[in-house]
């Protein structure tokens, strides 16, 4: 008898927006065993899985679904684990979308297979069932030791592998937490920090060493990790905030959205006085941007109690770059949009604090090198938007700081490092690179997919 298809994705259950925004717990709740069953049945089980080459890791999707179709989630949790060591970030952040998503059989009459939810749902099952049980059983030691600069999903990816291998492993991060953007960036209202630190806590059980609030370029250098170390891996990412070069743009209440963040997210100024890292957001903020960064700095900020919370892209809507899920969160906040419109200059008063911004409306011209249609100024369409605080999230790239200390180490474009893509290996023996600091601002799974091939190639070169 033919499968009964299922059209429309199991829903997942959410906190109401007018509930979610004065808090700071996770929006999407996740699926409960039955959900997750009934989700994993619409699943056709196709014979050519394109679903698999839309992941950039490569999970074998049909294989863990059917796993959760028959309601053994522990295999489907084993089967993820052979590609992806963080499939509880993954299933929250990846832009599945514009991935396995976008290829799924089913989504091409109906809605595709919910696949980033499931995998949420079996890593999340498997780690409240698990009672401490190892990810894996270590290789027996090789005597080789490697330093992996940079505790993000890149460098945790590298350190996960090598331990696995039989290698010693130390992480060396610039921070007091562990995780790069998934502590410091992502909020907790959609990556809540102790899923991420339950997955740092397995691979310190497994041996790896976490050396924390030591800046590689500084406390130490890459030549001297080097002569400790029998290879370095840099996986620094790309925290170095771009600013837009407008007039006013060092007035009192502009942020980069790396700072505004990381004070918030990171140093819980959203606890204040329990924490002590107070941060005005006033009752009127703007976030320059369109990307994952400028709808989190945005939705942070209508939590902090902003009154009206615009986002402002020079783009419109069809060319927005954040996750879809996200936007539509964010819409549902009651964040204001104003597409089309950018930042001209930002104003002040006497006393050197913002008070609000002229931008200028635009239109879509002919598309450019990226292949989107490139925004055009409209003349004499400039007004000011009343405002008391301003937070610039329009890209970030690698910090110089480790190529200018590290005689030897190739930089490319935008000063990202330069490595063959296929081992990330640098123009300096020993060393190898991934992730954002390779790339530019990414994605978690790229910056994982990176580290993982690295480790590969460190591990050879160690043989
Ligand atoms: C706010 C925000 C939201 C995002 N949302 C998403 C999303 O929803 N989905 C998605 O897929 N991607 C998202 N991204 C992108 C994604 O987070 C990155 O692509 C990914 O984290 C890159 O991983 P990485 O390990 O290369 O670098 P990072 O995560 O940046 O980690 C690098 C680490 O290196 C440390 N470091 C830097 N310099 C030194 C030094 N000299 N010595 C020692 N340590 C150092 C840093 O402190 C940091 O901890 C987002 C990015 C931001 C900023
Ligand atoms: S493409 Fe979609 S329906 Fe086909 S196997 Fe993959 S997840 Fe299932």
């Amino acid at each position: 008898m033919a499968k009964k298809v299922i059209p429309e994705k199991t829903p997942i259950p959410e906190q109401a927006p007018a509930l979610r925004i004065t808090n700071f717990n996770e929006v999407a709740l996740g699926y409960n065993d039955d959900q997750a069953v009934f989700e994993a049945s619409r699943c056709l089980q196709c014979k050519k899985p394109v679903c698999i080459a839309g992941c950039p890791v490569g999970i074998d999707i049909p294989r863990f679904v059917d796993m959760v179709a028959q309601g053994d989630f522990k295999r489907a949790a084993e089967i993820i684990r052979e590609k992806n060591a963080l499939p509880a970030v993954c299933g929250r952040v990846c832009p599945q979308e514009s991935q396995c998503e976008l290829v799924c059989v089913m989504g091409k009459k109906y809605q595709p297979v919910a696949i980033g939810r499931l995998e949420r749902f079996v890593a999340d099952y498997t780690r409240e069932q698990s009672n401490g049980t190892p990810l894996f059983t270590p290789a027996p030691k090789t005597g080789k030791s490697v330093a992996v600069v940079g505790g993000g999903p890149a460098g945790l990816t590298v350190a996960g592998e090598l331990i696995r291998l039989g290698h010693r492993v130390t992480v060396f991060e610039a921070l007091h937490k562990i995780g790069g953007v998934l502590v410091y960036g992502i909020p907790e209202f959609r990556l809540p920090k102790a899923i991420l630190q339950a997955e740092v806590d397995k691979l310190a059980e497994l041996g790896v060493e976490f050396r924390r609030s030591y800046v590689v370029g500084r406390t130490e250098m890459v030549d001297e990790l080097l002569g400790r170390f029998h290879a370095v891996f840099i996986g620094t990412g790309a925290g170095l905030p771009y600013f837009m070069n407008v007039p006013g743009e060092n007035l009192n209440g502009v942020y980069s959205a790396n700072e505004f963040l990381t004070r918030l997210n990171l140093m819980r100024a959203y606890l204040f006085p329990q924490w002590e890292t107070p941060v005005k957001v006033g009752k009127r903020v703007a976030v320059i941007g369109g990307g994952n960064t400028a709808m989190d700095a945005v939705r942070t900020a209508k939590r902090m109690g902003a009154e009206h919370a615009y986002l402002i892209y020079r783009r419109s809507r069809n060319e927005i770059p954040a996750r879809a899920e996200e936007v539509h969160h964010a819409e549902e906040e009651g964040i204001e949009f104003r597409f089309l419109e950018a930042p001209v200059a930002v104003q002040g008063d006497a006393k050197g604090w913002v008070t609000g911004i002229e931008l200028i409306k635009m239109q879509l011209g002919e598309p450019d090198e990226s292949g989107r249609r490139r925004p055009v100024p409209i003349e004499n369409s400039n007004y000011v938007l009343d405002l008391d605080t301003v937070v610039v999230a329009i890209g970030q790239g690698p910090n110089p700081l480790i190529p200018q200390t590290t005689p030897g180490l190739k930089t490319g474009k935008h000063g990202i490092i330069a490595v063959d893509p296929e081992t990330g290996a640098t123009s300096k023996p020993g060393v190898f690179a991934g992730g954002d600091v390779a790339t530019g601002g990414a994605t978690v799974i790229l910056a994982m997919g990176a580290g993982k091939k690295a480790a590969w190639a460190i591990h050879e070169y160690l043989n």
